[in-house]
């Protein structure tokens, strides 16, 4: 699966950045928006005091004849307007109060000495003031005015619309956007379970490309296409492991024989004989060295193309058992079998046969005369358990996943080392069975080797009774 992190940090970043723009966008245009109607009202005040001007001028000295004229034509207090004309500072004329009331015009301070042509917001109005410059030589100033609770209003709910609606536009996109990445990072994800799934039991298996966008898609062909080299490189390997293996069983079992037949003579000095025997006990080391590469191989290379077929646990279990009970007693160890009712899975008889062979073996190796090794067999509705446990010299914690690794043995720690495959070899079994295998283990208080199987199609079997326990081989 995808990691949550990096669709939460693609949405974050994707939030951050539109926030970014989103306030950058919104000062822009408030400030715009400002800048524009100030110019435009400074345009309008300003155009309006010329106005005023020509027809005031002409009226200059009969203050009452000015007041008619400017009332007349501008109507100052119903429009909401602000008029004055002052010269050299002595007021001739100057409008009421507006009408609605939303500025209060003495409240208007005289414009100040070089304030001509700057537009002020004062009392709640926007004045602007000219001045004309009489026969004379004395200075005439107009001011012309309006409210500004108009533009101040405006402004306001451009801004207040600019704050709801960012969050609710950051909110939007941010949820949009973790869909979108998500649905975008999906086949990314099946890739992911697809690949985790894929193993050398299922070497046909390719990551899954339906659906995927460009970019993955290209990357899902490439590993596909190396995952193709890998396979064909390792069936390669495998097949010379098998061939070298295959080669090496013939004369092998030739010097063998050999071997046995000049042991067999009755003239031979003590010491070649001795020595004769070390070298069939070591021909027959190496003869099972190469019987376990051969399964090996076989293990990687052809079991998806082997059939299964219905196996019942609890007769391999004991037969399995009643065979090694021999071997058991030359160590005087006492080897149980603890099998229940049936237990059938679809399986390849001879692999599951081998499992056991392993472990058994193993735990006899590895338990001092007087010990004792258990082999139990159990069941639920899905699972198939196989536990083989002996009191013997146990496994140290590091080397719990170690031992299951090919060639790999416990320096001295049994009498007769292996070649180190017998784990790998039940562990490659049990894999290729959908199932696995579990060791527990303390030093010095035996190993516990427990085989997990799926039961498949076939969950009928009830679990075993305690009350089953066979007594196969019991030493003294
Ligand atoms: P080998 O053929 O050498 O026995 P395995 O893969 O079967 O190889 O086992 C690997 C190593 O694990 C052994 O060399 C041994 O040291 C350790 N081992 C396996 N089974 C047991 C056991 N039941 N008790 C103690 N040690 C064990």
């Amino acid at each position: 699966m995808i990691p949550r992190s990096l669709t939460f940090r693609l949405v974050f970043w994707y939030c951050s950045l539109l926030f970014v723009l989103g306030v950058g966008f919104s000062v822009y245009t408030v400030v715009g928006f400002t800048r524009y109607a100030d110019a435009s009202s400074h345009r309008t005040l300003a155009g309006r005091t010329q106005e005023i001007w020509r027809l005031a001028g002409p009226q200059l000295g009969d203050n009452a004849a000015l007041a008619a004229a400017i009332e007349r034509r501008f109507e100052p207090e119903n429009q909401s307007r602000f008029i004055r004309l002052s010269v050299g500072g002595v007021v001739l004329y100057a409008s009421g109060p507006p009408v609605e009331a939303d500025f209060d015009p003495r409240r208007i301070p005289l414009p100040r000495p070089g304030g001509a042509g700057q537009m002020i917001d004062e009392a709640g109005a926007y004045v602007v003031a000219q001045d004309f410059t009489l026969p004379d030589g004395r200075v005439a100033t107009v001011e012309a005015g309006r409210r500004d609770a108009v533009l101040r209003e405006t402004r306001q709910g451009l801004e207040t619309s600019l704050i709801v609606a960012l969050p609710l536009l950051l909110g939007i996109a941010g949820a949009s956007g973790w869909l979108l990445v998500r649905r975008a990072l999906a086949p990314v994800s099946n890739m992911i379970v697809a690949a985790e799934a894929l193993s050398f039991n299922s070497p046909e298996k390719r990551l899954p490309l339906l659906g995927t966008l460009e970019p993955i898609g290209l990357l899902g062909q490439s590993l596909n296409r190396m995952l193709d080299r890998l396979d064909s490189a390792y069936q390669h390997v495998s097949q010379f492991s098998a061939d070298t293996a295959h080669e090496l069983r013939t004369p092998l079992t030739i010097i063998q024989g050999e071997l046995e037949l000049i042991q067999a003579a009755a003239d031979l000095p003590e010491h070649f004989r001795a020595a004769l025997t070390a070298m069939l006990q070591e021909t027959m080391r190496l003869g099972r060295i190469v019987e376990s590469l051969i399964t090996l191989s076989r293990m990687g290379s052809f079991w998806g193309k082997q059939a299964h077929l219905p196996v019942d646990l609890r007769e391999i279990t004991t037969e399995t058992v009643e065979q090694m009970h021999l071997l058991a007693e030359d160590k005087d160890i006492v080897l149980e079998c603890a099998a229940g009712d049936t237990v059938t899975i679809m399986a390849d008889r001879n692999r599951l046969k081998q499992v056991l062979v392993n472990l058994i073996d193993n735990a006899v190796k590895f338990t001092p005369p007087g010990g004792r090794v258990t082999v139990s067999l159990t069941s639920s509705a899905t699972t198939a358990t196989l536990i083989v446990a002996d009191n013997g010299i146990g496994i140290s914690p590091e080397h719990h996943t170690a031992i299951f690794d090919r060639s790999y043995r416990i320096g001295g720690g049994g009498g007769e080392l292996g070649a180190g495959l017998g784990l790998a070899i039940a562990k490659s079994i049990c894999a290729a069975h959908g199932g696995r295998i579990e060791l527990t283990s303390m030093p010095g208080h035996g190993a516990t080797f427990r085989v997990e199987l799926p039961r498949g199609l076939d969950g009928s079997s009830p679990a075993y009774r305690s009350s089953d326990v066979i007594r196969v081989a019991t030493g003294s």
